[in-house]
């Protein structure tokens, strides 16, 4: 499989090059230039093990690494899970919860960034070459991808967090790992700050380039792919359960569109899905997009939801280029527009798409009474962007069509909205337990790109 931008600029590269690009070096984003149609395998995947079916799936887009040293990445990759099925099903009546948080930080971006460290592990032993990673986080991303990579050879992270205005729980996910290869930096400034920063370093081409840096932001190809994985070991488990089940909808709270993508993929390779639900808070750009057609900016509003606090959704452009029929000059015009007006329109022309994604949105208030009614009637209790999702897919829900939920985190994680929601309820888990009073580390860094630069030389990967 080869890949190519949505702008049209960079094209026929292979899936470690992709891996290595991260944002496409034209501006847009990577897509493979295909997308296989699997609908025949289905009978036979349908009773694999988790590895096992992703080795089959992520085979299909990987043309450059041997197929036994990419089982052997995702073997490694998902052996740090806890729960057997990697990514299970929890079936309660009618609603289904598909749980995303079994890995090492309990959030479901461990899915995707276990597999990318093991991946750049591989690509770096096979270029002999070293890789400083740079990223700044509002809290969850930072502990995902620290984890995805500590203690791994010519491998360094940094991850800068505006001090204070991360949860403690999210600080210490990050500050307690205590690997040399490990850079904590509390930057005195706002999480703009820190993203500003990120986009000054990156924009020094010779910088970057001399240092070798990387990134593991949501629009890496790698964790698109990772994620395409459990939409269908979800479908499949319901099956098993269920073995008259045809189509399934499934419902995806969505912040930077990445998990909803992957889902769009798994459709487009004929995995029987009727609808992508796609559920927002009150930051409902991506919700109003697709009652409207019209993709229009507002202020963020800070909600229970955080990782869902995003008004531009950085890998929207992928779904764009396929609504608007693979033109990267439509493409190009539509992103231009948006730049510009802070607007862009799309006709919803083709019948097929406004029957792909249904969209709601939830209010704070309707998220905590989300939480309290799975609760009262399961007696389970789920995180704040779980609920949101609980929320609109009620709305929309259809009684022919199963909804499956995707679950994002462990309930745990956001313990401060849970207690507003169910002041009587205490979520726990001992991962979290654990780093109560740990050792930490972390370094204190101004809002100023030379000392950023400074401290990436004075502690980059050895060569
Ligand atoms: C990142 C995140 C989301 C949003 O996922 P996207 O791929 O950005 O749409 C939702 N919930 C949690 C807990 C997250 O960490």
């Amino acid at each position: 499989m080869r890949y190519k931008s949505t702008r049209g600029q960079v094209s026929d590269l292979s899936f470690t090059e992709a891996v290595l690009m991260g944002l496409a070096s034209d501006g847009g984003l990577l897509l493979p230039e295909s997308v296989p149609d699997v609908s025949e395998h289905l009978e036979a995947w349908q009773s694999l093990s988790y590895p096992e079916l992703a080795k089959n799936i992520m085979g299909l887009y990987i043309g450059d690494i041997a197929a036994a040293e990419l089982g052997g990445i995702i073997d490694k990759s998902y052996s740090t899970f806890t729960n057997e099925k990697v990514t299970p099903l929890n079936r309660m009546g009618e609603t289904n919860i598909l749980e995303l948080f079994h890995g090492p930080t309990l959030a479901f971006k461990d899915v995707a960034l276990q597999f990318l460290g093991n991946v750049f592990e591989h690509i770096l032993k096979e270029t002999k070459g070293e890789l400083n990673i740079v990223g700044a986080t509002s809290g969850d991303t930072g502990s995902a991808a620290i984890a995805g990579v500590r203690g791994k050879d010519n491998i360094n992270i940094f991850i800068m967090f505006p001090e204070g205005k991360t949860s403690e729980l999210q600080e210490l996910q990050m500050t307690s790992v205590l690997d040399a290869n490990v850079h904590n930096l509390a930057v005195d400034g706002s999480f703009d700050d820190c993203q500003a920063l990120l986009k000054s370093v990156f924009s020094d081409l010779p910088f970057k380039a001399q240092y070798q840096l990387g990134a593991v932001n949501s629009v890496n190809w790698a964790r698109i792919l990772a994620q395409i994985v459990y939409f269908f070991s979800a479908y499949f488990q319901l099956k098993e359960e269920q073995p008259q089940t045809n189509k399934v909808d499934f419902c995806v709270p969505t912040g930077n569109f990445g998990d909803i993508f992957a889902g769009y993929l798994a459709r487009k390779m004929g995995l029987p899905i009727d609808r992508l639900i796609l559920a927002t808070n009150a930051n409902d750009i991506l919700a109003r997009f697709f009652k409207t057609g019209r993709y229009e900016r507002e202020e963020v509003n800070f909600t229970h939801s955080p990782a869902m606090d995003i008004q531009v959704s950085s890998n929207f452009e992928r779904y764009l280029y396929y609504a608007l029929d693979g033109s990267s000059a439509k493409v190009n015009e539509f992103m231009e527009s948006f730049a510009n007006t802070g607007a862009a329109s799309i006709e919803f022309n083709t019948p097929s798409f406004d029957q792909t994604f249904a969209a709601g949105s939830a209010t704070n208030e309707q998220t905590l009474a989300a939480i309290q009614e799975i609760y009262e009637v399961h007696g389970y209790i789920t995180d704040p962007h779980t609920a949101v999702g609980l929320h609109v897919g009620k709305t929309l829900r259809r009684t022919e069509v199963p909804i499956i939920h995707l679950s994002t985190a462990h309930p745990a994680k956001f313990d401060a909205a849970i207690k507003l929601a169910l002041p009587e309820v205490h979520p726990v888990h001992p991962t979290l337990e654990a780093l109560k009073g740990a050792k930490t580390r972390k370094s204190k860094l101004e809002v100023d790109e030379d000392a950023l630069k400074h401290f990436i030389k004075k502690h980059r990967a050895p060569e």
